[in-house]
């Protein structure tokens, strides 16, 4: 079968490989149809990750495939080659005898990562911490999250069917949706059980680093019918997205005034100010969730104002399998709308091109 590989930063090519077959009676195979970018794999695609920030990132914008050819990324944890993307909607093509939930022809949403929904963690909802697989199993990332191929194939092989795929509802369009296993949701969780405790609490989206999170969780929040939402992001295009969802309030930057007025706060800019700034805006009793990783060894926070405000904050990976679940409904009201985010919608044969575009959102499809 075909498979998009990662070589290095600015680069992927599509390679023969094997595909996979089943491997007992709980396992599917499914067939990609939308596959969406990560935030993080455009960070990888760029070269930013985990140097953002140092003078790599500026040396690659001016000479990519010089500089990835010299093997300047070595060190990078995301090596190539590698199987390609992670976020995905597919078609059911083959089952094992034992499994359920699910039929050939099913349209399903895929948990990147890899769960047992048996073990401890996953049935406290902890599906990324899953034990009965070894840690950080995941789709697309090469050895970081093991040998389980990438969404960017012809064929995917899912251990656990009945548990990692959640079907997707007749008439939603899985087009739109290509991003929901992974991105989406990690907006979600950082507004929606918020909101549902807070209803129509306050809402501030420190954007601009995770890009698509960002703009997610703040179109999440409008659909929730939160009472005010401001979207902060260096970038007029993605000021413009954000209006499209629904943001009434966009800013360039965080104002100079700070005041712990917000009841949720979500820090997707991977900036340290961004950070500070999430954090010192939320009021008395709120809730911080940071979706940005920090590359440094070292990241400051401002202990002493969330001393004095008593926040929660949370920082750490989405559970992809649990927060599809959680957020399920909402995906079936259609009031909110994901395919405003996409900046790029290509087809199969243009993905290793397609996949370098600056947008915030690139999905690739093909037919059912
Ligand atoms: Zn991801
Ligand atoms: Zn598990």
């Amino acid at each position: 079968m075909r498979q998009l590989t990662f070589l290095r930063p600015g680069k992927l090519e599509w390679r023969e490989v094997p595909a996979p077959s089943l491997q007992g009676p709980r396992e599917a195979l499914v067939r990609p149809i939308s596959v969406a970018r990560c935030d993080l794999d455009r960070a990888i695609l760029y070269g930013e990750a985990p140097f953002r920030g140092n003078f790599l990132h500026f040396l690659r914008n001016h000479l990519p495939s010089a500089l990835g050819q010299r093997g300047l990324f070595r060190n990078a944890p995301f090596k190539g080659p590698y199987a390609f993307g992670h976020e995905f909607i597919g078609v059911v093509t083959a089952i094992g005898d034992g499994v359920r939930t699910v039929r050939p022809g099913a349209v399903v949403a895929c948990s990147f990562q890899v769960c047992c929904g048996e073990c401890e963690f996953c049935r406290e909802g902890l599906t990324g911490n899953c034990t009965g697989v070894p840690a950080r199993s995941m789709y697309g990332f090469g050895e970081l999250g093991g040998d389980w191929g990438g969404a960017l194939s012809d064929s995917v092989r899912v251990p656990f069917a009945d548990f990692m795929l959640v079907p997707i509802p007749q008439g939603l369009d899985p087009y739109s949706l290509g991003s929901f296993p992974d991105n989406i949701v990690d907006g979600w969780r950082t507004v929606g059980p918020h909101l549902r405790e807070r209803p129509r609490g306050s809402v501030l989206v420190m954007g601009g680093g995770a890009l698509s999170i960002g703009l997610y969780a703040a179109g999440i929040a409008v659909a929730m019918g939160a009472s005010r939402v401001t979207y902060v992001d260096p970038d007029e295009g993605r000021h413009a997205i954000a209006a499209a969802l629904g943001v009434k309030e966009t800013l360039a930057r965080a104002p100079e005034q700070i005041r712990p007025e917000y009841d949720i706060t979500v820090e997707a800019s991977a900036s340290v100010p961004g950070l500070s700034a999430a954090i010192r805006s939320t009021r008395p009793g709120g809730v911080c969730t940071s979706v940005g990783i920090y590359y440094q060894q070292q990241t400051p926070m401002p202990l002493l104002a969330m001393y004095g405000t008593g926040i929660r904050f949370v920082h750490g990976r989405v559970n992809s399998r649990q927060c599809m679940h959680d957020m399920m409904p909402l995906v079936e009201s259609r009031q909110f709308r994901p395919e405003l985010v996409t900046g790029l919608s290509a087809g199969w044969d243009d993905a290793a091109e397609a996949l370098l575009d600056p947008a915030a959102k690139v999905i690739i499809t093909r037919p059912e």
